[in-house]
């Protein structure tokens, strides 16, 4: 890596969208002027802002290269947005051309558990291990695969889409369009759905989290549960990638206390030669998706 390269980073995700300037020096990255909005409803408006935040950042700073980490699929070498089932973007978005057209800017955009992975693997705590799963657990869950130390993109760069992974036959709907999938279980609004069906009260993910961590047992009932299809996904994860690691972030694991479950249930049932797994939380925490946006 070069010494001091500044590039702009972008983390759209399905609630918020990220954005700094990140300064990359030898061994370490330093972010400027971080900065955190509500993402819109409609995708338009989306890409409307991702503007306005680009010419933004021009104003004030200097910088070479754009990068983008979005949750969705992703098709890297072309720029295209495939598919993004918790952002409203039409099918086949060519953002990287818009950007381009509308603002003279080139941009690299991929999948942004594959920014997190690559952020991990570059300035985390995984540097010396060989087959990796990473998953990122927040509005959905995302995953990436390296085997060897490649990413493993599949025929179709979908690998690693383990929060459409079934957990519940003719469980609750997804917006893929499938049933039962895990990141219906587990993200941040399965676990407050949870909450509001045993207790008819709205209450944000991160509450219950911290609630639940200081004792107070409707809160403990809610992320005991969540931690159990945490679990549920974790081991079929074991059992059929074998990985020597798995790393997760996201917003759902800021608290320990479910990924400390759910890593106990896992283990205990996963096949014998996979009890050994590491399941680490992520070290760079919030942050991983857009260093790793900027380092694409
Ligand atoms: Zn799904």
């Amino acid at each position: 890596m070069k010494n001091n390269k500044r590039v702009l980073a972008f983390d759209i995700g399905g609630t918020k969208i990220a954005s700094g300037i990140i300064e990359f020096k030898e061994d370490s990255y330093q972010i400027f002027d971080y900065q955190k909005n509500k993402t819109p409803r409609n995708g338009k408006e989306v890409i409307q802002k991702l503007m306005e935040l680009i010419v933004y950042y021009k104003k004030d700073n200097s910088f070479e290269k754009i990068g983008i980490g979005i949750a969705g699929q992703v098709d890297y070498k072309n720029g295209i947005v495939r598919h993004t089932p918790n952002i409203d973007f039409s099918d086949n978005t060519n953002l990287k051309k818009i950007i381009k057209e509308t603002i003279g800017e080139s941009v690299k955009i991929q999948n942004d558990v594959k920014c997190f992975a690559l952020a991990e693997n570059v300035f985390g705590r995984v540097k010396k291990y060989h087959n990796i799963v990473y998953l990122a657990i927040g509005t959905g869950i995302g995953g990436a695969i390296e085997i060897d130390d490649k990413l493993y993109r599949g025929e179709n760069n979908i690998a690693g889409e383990f929060g459409h992974m079934v957990i519940e036959s003719n469980g609750k709907k997804c917006p893929c369009g499938n049933r039962g999938c895990w990141e219906q279980y587990v993200s941040g609004q399965a676990i407050e759905k949870l909450y509001y069906d045993l207790y008819k009260q709205k209450k944000k993910a991160k509450e219950i989290a911290i609630d639940s961590a200081s004792g107070i047992k409707k809160d403990k009932k809610v992320i005991k549960q969540a931690s159990l299809y945490l679990a549920t996904g974790l081991m079929n994860i074991i059992n059929t990638i074998n990985p020597v690691v798995i790393v997760v972030g996201g917003s759902v694991v800021r608290q320990d206390e479910i990924l400390k479950l759910a890593k106990k249930e896992a283990l205990k049932k996963v096949l014998i030669s996979g009890r050994k797994t590491k399941i680490l939380k992520s070290r760079l925490g919030n942050e991983a998706t857009l260093v790793g946006a900027g380092l694409l």
